[in-house]
């Protein structure tokens, strides 16, 4: 597994660096996020 410096974002479900989201203190790029928001119930997107 590849060392990250610090304050690197992945996404933590595909490991994508694009867009990665930190809300609530997850880390998912926009697509994977959408997934576990409908997962997670959130209605605001
Ligand atoms: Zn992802």
């Amino acid at each position: 597994m590849k060392k990250y410096g610090k304050g690197t974002k992945v996404c933590r479900a595909c490991g994508s660096h694009n867009g990665v989201i930190r809300k609530y203190g997850l880390f998912y790029c926009r697509k994977c996020w959408r997934e576990e928001a409908k997962k997670v119930g959130f209605k605001k997107y």
